[in-house]
């Protein structure tokens, strides 16, 4: 029923398969970037390298600045 494009905004699709990583270095958080900057998060994080929408809880900065763009 549903044929919406699968676009999902300011988050990289396709990444729930991705094996959760706490070795590498990378915070536990599910950092949102822009198609414009997709190495850089809204918080200003670089997220170069990291995996696209882990199964992290969303960061709590990159929610408030999205919030934000969106008002
Ligand atoms: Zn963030």
């Amino acid at each position: 029923m549903s044929r919406v494009p699968a676009r999902a905004p300011n988050v990289h699709p396709g990444c729930r398969n991705v094996p959760r990583i706490g070795d590498g270095g990378f915070e536990e958080l599910c950092h949102l970037v822009t198609e414009e900057d997709p190495d850089t998060a809204l918080c200003g994080r670089d997220v170069t390298g990291y995996p696209w929408n882990p199964p992290w809880p969303r960061c709590e900065a990159c929610l408030a600045v999205a919030r934000g763009q969106l008002n």
